[in-house]
C-alpha cells in the first residue's frame, strides 16, 4: 500500500508477483534469507495445526515451525483465545502485568538453574543481556564460545560463525574470525574460541585465560540443527572448570528448551549459572529471557537506585508475549513432552528404515521433537567436521532434498524435522511415506 502497486502480470504466480514488489522495497526482497527458496520465496497465507497453506493454496506439513518457536504448531485454540482477549484488554503499557509474574514463576519452577529471570524480545537479545550480566558479575571482559556456534545476530557472539579453512587457524586454538563485513577487530579481541568436544585443548585455554574470561556460552544440545552434539563429558568438564576458575557457564537454551519440561539441562542434570531462552517461551510471539541463580541475577537489582545493569526496553515483557508464553508453557506438561518424544521416535524409526532400505549415504540423528537426516556418514564431532562435510556432500544435497520433500508437501529445512504438539501419528506416517518417495527420487 502507499506507493503505486506493480501492474498485475497474469503469467506470474502470486508468490512471484509479491516477490517482484518486494524487490523494489527491500534489499534482496526479503528479510529472512534462510527460509527462502530459489528463484523466489513461497509466500505464506494461513495455517492450522501443523499444516501451512501458501498463497497459491498449496498445503504442507510445517516441519520448521518458525525455527522451532511454534511448539504447538499454528493457531492453537487456547493461544488464539488468550491473545484475542489480551489484545482487547491491554496490548502494551509501561506498567507490568500479572502475565509477566506468571511466566517468570513457570520458568523458575521448571528450569533447574533459574531462581530469577528477566524478559527481552528475542534470543539474540537474551544472549546480549547474559553477556552483560556475566561481565558485570565477574568484572572480566572476555567471552568464550564454541567454534562455529550460533547465538543469534549479536556481533560479539558471531565471531567464528562460518569460519573457513583459510582463516580458522589451529584446531586446538581456533581463531576468532570475523563473520561478515562490519565485524571489527576490537570485538574479536574480546572473544575466545573453543574447540567443541576437545576436552584437553578447551581445558588448557580456559586455564590460561581464566583471569580474562567472564563466561563460556554454548547451546548444550544440537548445534547446527542437531548435527553436532556436545558430548556429556565435554559439558561436565566445562561445568567443573568454569566453577573452579570463576568463569560463568551460560547455556543458550533458545532452541533446546523444547527438549523437555526442565529444558535440556533438566534432562542431562548439568546446571549452568545463566540460561538464555526465547522461541517457545513466547508461544509464537517474539520473546527472549535470561535467568539464573539469584546471586548472578542480582546484577539487575535496583539497590539504592543504582543497579549494576540497567535493563529495560519498550516491548520487554509486553503482555501479549507474556500471556501467549504462559499459556503455551502451561500446555506443555511432562506428558506433552513425552508425546512429542514418542512422535519423534516414530519419525526417526521411519527415516532410519528409509536410510537403510535405500542405502542412503546418511545417518538419522536427533532426540525428542527434533530429528535430522544428515546426508553424510562421516562423524560430525565439531564445527570443522561439519564445515568440511558442508563444503562437499551436504551443501550440494540439502537444497535438492528440501525441494523433493516440498513436492511431497513437507516443509523442511536442512534435512531437519522439528515436531509440534498437534502432529498426529497419521501426520508422521504421511511424512515417512513422502520422505520415502522423495529419497527414492533423490537416489534415482
Ligand atoms: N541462540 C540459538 C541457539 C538459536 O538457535 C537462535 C535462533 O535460532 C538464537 C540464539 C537467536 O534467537 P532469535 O532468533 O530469537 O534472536
Amino acid at each position: 500500500m502507499g506507493s503505486t502497486p506493480a501492474p498485475p502480470n497474469h503469467n506470474q504466480s502470486v508468490s512471484e508477483r509479491l516477490f517482484t514488489r518486494a524487490q523494489a522495497v527491500m534489499p534482496s526482497g526479503y528479510t529472512r534469507h534462510l527460509a527462502v527458496a530459489k528463484p523466489y520465496p513461497i509466500y505464506a497465507d494461513h495455517a492450522e495445526g501443523c499444516w501451512i497453506t501458501d498463497v497459491e493454496g498449496n498445503r504442507k506439513i510445517d516441519w520448521i515451525n518458525n525455527f522451532s518457536a511454534l511448539i504447538h504448531g499454528h493457531n492453537k485454540r487456547e493461544i488464539i483465545d488468550v491473545l484475542s482477549a489480551q489484545a482487547a484488554r491491554l496490548m502494551s503499557a509501561v506498567l507490568p502485568t500479572e502475565w509477566e509474574v506468571d511466566l517468570a514463576e513457570i520458568l523458575c519452577a521448571r528450569i533447574p538453574s533459574i531462581e530469577r529471570v528477566r524478559f527481552m524480545n528475542s534470543g539474540t537479545e537474551a544472549n546480549q543481556i547474559a553477556v552483560k550480566a556475566a561481565r558485570a558479575y565477574t568484572g572480566k571482559p572476555k567471552i568464550a564460545k564454541m567454534e562455529g556456534g550460533y547465538h543469534g545476530q549479536f556481533d560479539l557472539l558471531e565471531a567464528s560463525f562460518q569460519s573457513t579453512p583459510e582463516n580458522w587457524g589451529d584446531p586446538r586454538r581456533p581463531s576468532a574470525t570475523a563473520y561478515q563485513a562490519g565485524h571489527p577487530q576490537g570485538l574479536l579481541d574480546l572473544v575466545t574460541i573453543l574447540p567443541l568436544n576437545d576436552i584437553e585443548a578447551t581445558r588448557e585455554i580456559l586455564r590460561a585465560e581464566a583471569d580474562q574470561l567472564a563466561a563460556v556460552i554454548l547451546d548444550p544440545q544440537r548445534l547446527q540443527l542437531g548435527m553436532v552434539q556436545p558430548d556429556l563429558a565435554f559439558l561436565e568438564m566445562l561445568r567443573e572448570e568454569t566453577e573452579r576458575l570463576g568463569i560463568l557457564l551460560i547455556f543458550d537454551e533458545v532452541w533446546s528448551l523444547r527438549a523437555g519440561h526442565g529444558g535440556y539441562q533438566g534432562k542431562i542434570g548439568i546446571t549452568p549459572d545463566l540460561t538464555t531462552m526465547g522461541k517457545i517461551v513466547g508461544g509464537g510471539i517474539p520473546v527472549g529471557a535470561c535467568g539464573g541463580k539469584q546471586e548472578y541475577m542480582s546484577v539487575f537489582e535496583i539497590e539504592a537506585g543504582d543497579p549494576k545493569i540497567k535493563h529495560s526496553g519498550t516491548f520487554t515483557a509486553n503482555p501479549m508475549a507474556m500471556a501467549c508464553g504462559t499459556t503455551s508453557l502451561r500446555l506443555l506438561t511432562p506428558n506433552a513432552f513425552d508425546d512429542l518424544a514418542a512422535k519423534g521416535d516414530r519419525l526417526r524409526d521411519g527415516l532410519a528404515q528409509i536410510q537403510h532400505d535405500l542405502d542412503l549415504d546418511g545417518v538419522v540423528l536427533g532426540e525428542g521433537s527434533i530429528s535430522v537426516l544428515v546426508m553424510t556418514r562421516k562423524p560430525l564431532r565439531n564445527y570443522r567436521d561439519l564445515a568440511f562435510a558442508a563444503a562437499t556432500d551436504l551443501a550440494a544435497r540439502l537444497p535438492i532434498i528440501q525441494k523433493l520433500l516440498a513436492e511431497e508437501r513437507l516443509l523442511t529445512m536442512r534435512g531437519g524435522f522439528v515436531g509440534s504438539t498437534p502432529m498426529t501419528n497419521d501426520d508422521i506416517d504421511f511424512t515417512i511415506a513422502g520422505a520415502r518417495r522423495a529419497f527414492t527420487r533423490f537416489k534415482a
